[in-house]
């Protein structure tokens, strides 16, 4: 079949930052795109053949929904964008038999549980961890628990819910405080990952992010980012990545080792892998591979081989088409998540201008708008916006990227 025909079906939950580039990709492409998202589009009576809805919740109805529109419109391959399309992207290709992701491997990834289980027993070196149950008492709970521990929901995504405690009292607000967060989230796919949380050893150290692809079970590294902030809690808010990473080889060797042993004891074999890993004295420790590529608007600071974007590489491999290039530019790139200074409503947004003046300074998208709720961790799940820096060095992003932040101010009443 010639590639131009080639039809894609792109799962793309309603709270994604990407839709605007996996398009612009598939545009690139010449590649037909079909977009599911989970509530019904305004257009979608305009364009039937390329707008569905599906219950991202339910894995196997939303498969039966893409097999009936396959029939009339066959697709290709699946995308999934973001945590919440990932199961769902594996039951849509195993129903339309095209290669990806078994659908066990998929849940394997986004249950936090599940993944831990499933590491620790393959000698992925991952915290000591525990589950405890929602309906238990956390005073008796907190009582059982070394210090200091991370306590986290099982299904949440981007930090939310994830709360350092360093002693029992810390622990009895932590586990308060995530029990309102799972009674409001939506998103929360299953009852009962609502009902259980996950207690951790806190691990020590740098953290990195590993961005990759498999390729018939085979890992390439796609970039290693530094994330030079310091993330010590209690509540886990991203801040700047930046890349090439500026650990010594052996370490970042060690780091795509591990992530390697990880997609493995998984099942993962093909596909994006966003894997955040921490790495002290006692090595690198795997924090969590999730089967979908890098969140936000953080694919802008990658290009690979003639200037191809993430989204054109991921659509690319899914397609079975002749990767060109997965090799990262020379220069150095790097992002700020622009943190949440506090809790309200944005009324305004200043030096937008002097912030993108900087020098290696590329972009300032700010993505929330005004009058806009702002919601800090560990509930909010919102960024203010995104700096982008290309450069020389590792050391010259990081620095813009810190400068032009100084230079933005967020007015929130
Ligand atoms: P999410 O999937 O919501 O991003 P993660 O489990 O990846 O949740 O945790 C988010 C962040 O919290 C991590 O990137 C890390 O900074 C911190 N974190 C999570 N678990 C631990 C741990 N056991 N030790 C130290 N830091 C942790």
């Amino acid at each position: 079949m010639p590639t131009s025909t080639s039809r894609l079906l792109l799962l793309l939950p309603t709270t994604t930052y990407r839709t605007e580039a996996f398009v612009d990709a598939a545009s690139k492409l010449g590649v037909e795109l079909v977009c599911a998202s989970e509530r019904p589009s305004a257009l979608q009576e305009l364009a039937p053949e390329a707008l569905v809805t599906l219950d991202f919740r339910d894995p196997v109805a939303s498969a039966e929904t893409v097999a009936r529109f396959a029939r009339r419109r066959p697709i290709d391959a699946v995308v999934a964008v973001d945590d919440l399309t990932t199961v769902v992207a594996a039951a849509i290709s195993e129903r339309l038999g095209l290669k990806a992701n078994s659908l066990s491997a998929a849940r394997a990834a986004r249950d936090k549980h599940t993944m831990r289980r499933c590491l620790a027993s393959a000698g992925v070196p991952v915290p000591r961890f525990r589950l405890v149950k929602l309906a238990g008492d956390p005073g008796a709970l907190a009582e059982g628990v070394e210090y200091p521990c991370v306590l986290k929901p099982l299904m949440l995504s981007a930090s939310r819910g994830v709360i350092r405690a360093n002693d029992a009292r810390e622990f009895v607000t932590a586990f308060r405080r995530i029990t309102a967060i799972l009674e409001d989230a939506v998103s929360a796919p299953a009852d009962e990952v609502r009902q259980a949380l996950l207690v951790e050893e806190f691990i020590p150290g740098r953290e990195v992010a590993l961005e990759g692809l498999l390729v018939g079970g085979t890992l390439h590294v796609l970039a290693l980012f530094d994330k030079p902030d310091p993330l010590d809690g209690p509540f886990f808010e991203e801040t700047l990545y930046v890349t090439p990473s500026r650990l010594p080889e052996t370490g970042q060797d060690r780091i795509a080792a591990v992530t390697r042993d990880a997609c493995s004891a998984l099942g993962l074999t093909e596909g994006p892998i966003h894997a955040e890993l921490r790495i002290n004295e006692r090595g690198p420790f795997v924090l969590e591979v999730a089967a979908r590529s890098i969140g936000g608007l953080c694919a802008r600071t990658l290009r690979f081989g003639t200037g191809l974007s993430l989204e054109e590489l991921i659509l690319c491999h899914a397609l079975g088409r002749p990767l060109e290039s997965l090799e990262r530019e020379r220069r150095s790139a790097g992002v700020m998540m622009i943190p949440i200074p506090r809790a309200g409503r944005l009324t305004a947004v200043r030096g937008i201008e002097e912030a993108a003046a900087v020098d290696a300074i590329e972009e300032v998208a700010i993505t929330m708008h005004p009058g806009q709720a702002v919601v800090p961790l560990p509930e909010g799940w919102q960024y203010l916006g995104f700096i982008f820096a290309r450069g020389e060095t590792p050391a010259a992003v990081e620095e813009a990227l810190r400068e032009a932040h100084t230079r933005l101010h967020f007015d929130i009443e």
